[in-house]
Parts: structure tokens; sequence; C-alpha cells
């Protein structure tokens, strides 16, 4: 059978299974099976696979099939234009998680902080931290992770992509493992899927990523209701605290950063789907509020 004849019939089989981008996913898993990109599958789609090539597409077709995340797949998943390793120790990084990193990228003056230094809280793959490291190159930034897996990997992405210098990886709970300073900027994409909507996740996710990454108690604000007040210890006065949340989360949050009474110009942003995505706040000046 040649490529393009390949692609087809597996087009049509995860077509059936419900998958959202089926053609896509053929293209991507027989791309990284032949060790080519997919413009070359489409200049070469009349070429015959040989029986070996067959057989390795074969197999990864059998882990899509039975809902297996394509990043998983391939090993790998772009963010931010970067190439991150990905494996199933660690969440796969979303394109929303790029809008928190653009926010991130908008505090004023961020840019010429001499000294700028970042907290990120609940890196996983290091998507965030890396982002970071490459676009402010005077930044130093902590990442802590609960699970020493992920942290493993973030390790090995900070390396890929040369910021490793930069980037301090700590495990443990959120802030726990920081030493005592004080930062520019705290980023967080922690987990906040409720118990009910974790339920309804879809298999590729429910299945396959890990459910520490995505699950936060009965209302998904479990980890929010520590970073809010807590960050507020771990900022410059005027320094910001950003973070990835929920699109029916807005109002709690609103009110969390309210309650909390340590903050000023909370801000939120949607996604580019219209989603709420993203929590943005200013620590006040003096720290009685
Ligand atoms: N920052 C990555 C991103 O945006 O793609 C991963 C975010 S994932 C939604 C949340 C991460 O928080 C996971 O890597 C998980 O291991 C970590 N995590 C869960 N509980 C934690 C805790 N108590 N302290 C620190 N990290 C935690
Ligand atoms: N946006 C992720 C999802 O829908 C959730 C990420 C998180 O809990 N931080 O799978």
């Amino acid at each position: 059978m040649t490529i393009g004849q390949h692609i087809e019939g597996t087009t049509n089989l995860l077509s059936t299974l419900g998958l959202s981008a089926p053609r896509l996913d053929a293209e991507l898993l027989l791309a990284s099976c032949l060790k080519k990109d997919r413009t070359w599958l489409y200049i070469h789609s009349g070429q015959e696979l040989s029986p070996a090539e067959a057989e390795s597409f074969g197999f990864c077709v059998a882990r899509r099939q039975k809902g297996e995340p394509v990043a998983y797949i391939l090993g790998c998943k772009e963010f931010w234009s970067l190439d991150f390793a990905v494996d199933p120790r660690v969440l796969i990084p979303r394109p929303d998680t790029e809008v928190l990193v653009e926010e991130v990228l908008k505090v004023p003056g961020i840019g010429k902080i001499s000294g700028l230094k970042i907290l990120d809280l609940g890196t996983g793959s290091g998507a965030i931290a890396v982002v970071l490291a490459h676009e402010l190159p005077d930044a130093r930034i902590t990442a802590t992770d609960i699970s020493p897996e992920a942290l493993a990997v973030a390790a090995g992405n900070a390396e890929k992509n040369r910021v490793a210098d930069r980037i301090a990886f700590l495990k443990g709970n959120l802030f726990d493992p920081v030493r005592y300073c004080l930062f520019d900027v705290i980023v967080s994409n922690p987990p906040y899927i409720d118990a009910g909507d974790y339920a309804q996740l879809s298999v590729e996710v429910k299945n396959f990523e890990p459910r520490e990454a995505l699950l936060a108690g009965d209302d998904g604000m479990d980890f929010y209701k520590v970073i809010v007040p807590r960050a507020a210890c771990y900022l410059k006065a005027g320094g910001w605290l950003l973070l990835e949340i929920g699109d029916r989360q807005k109002d709690l949050i609103e009110g969390l950063f309210r309650q909390t009474g340590l903050y000023h110009d909370v801000i939120f942003r949607k996604d580019y789907a219209e989603r709420w995505r993203v929590a943005a706040a200013r620590r006040k000046e003096e720290k009685s509020g």
C-alpha cells in the first residue's frame, strides 16, 4: 500500500472512533514513524511503505485507537513554538496555557526588571518556566512540582531548550520547597478540574494524563485557595500573580482575591475560544492591606 492509501485508511478508521482530527493524527503518526515531516508525505504519497515501516505505523495507530494522545505516541509537543518532550508523567501542554504566558510577558516593564525573579508552581513538563526563561533572558526561575517524575521531564526540557542554567526545579507541595525570597512574578497553571467535570473528561485525558495534574477537589478551587493568600507572602510589593483558571471559575477567583485583601488590579482574560482563562492581580504595596 502507498503512503496516501495508508493515510486514507487510517483517517477512516480513526474517524469512526469519533476522534476530532483523524487525518491530522494519521499524518503526524506516519510522519513520525518515517522521521519525515507532513509535507514530505504529500510529495511522496504514491510511494509504498516497506513492511517494517507499515508495521511500526500499525503499532502507533493501535495506540491511538485506544485513545492515547498523539503527543504521548510521538513523545513530543510544540508549545510556544518550542519543542517539549512529553510522556505520561506530565500533562501535555495546552494552547490555552500560551494565553497565560502571553499575559506574563505583558506585565508592565517585565523585560526591564534587573534580576527578575519568577516562581512557577506546578511546572509539569516545564512548559511555562522554559518559555519564560527563553523569552526573558535575564530571568531566574524557580519551578516546583509535587511529582519527581514530572520534574525529571521538566529538567530535560530545560536542557533541550538551553535554559537549564536559569531554572531551579524543586520537588514539593506548592511553596514548601521554596527557600524564602520575594518574587517579581508568580505564575501557575494548577489543577483546577472539579470532581464532577473530571468524570466527564474524554478518555484521551482521563485514561492517559496524570490525574494529579488536573483534579482539584469538589469545586476545583483547592489550589487557588492556598496559592492566592500564600503568594502574597512571596511577592514583592507591586509584584504580579498570574493564574490559569477554568472558564466557570472567574467569580469564585475574584471573590478569593477580594477576600484575601492583599491584591489590587484584579484582571481577567479570555482565551481564543472566548472562555475565561487567566486571572492576574497585583500585590498591594502595604503588607497590612
Ligand atoms: N505547568 C504545566 C502546564 O501548564 O502545562 C503543568 C500544569 S498541570 C495542570 C498541574 C501540575 O501541578 C502538575 O504537573 C502536577 O504534578 C502539579 N501539582 C499537583 N499538585 C501539586 C502540589 N501540591 N504542589 C506542586 N505541584 C503540584
Ligand atoms: N485545561 C485543562 C483541561 O481541560 C485543565 C488544566 C488544569 O487543570 N490546569 O484538560
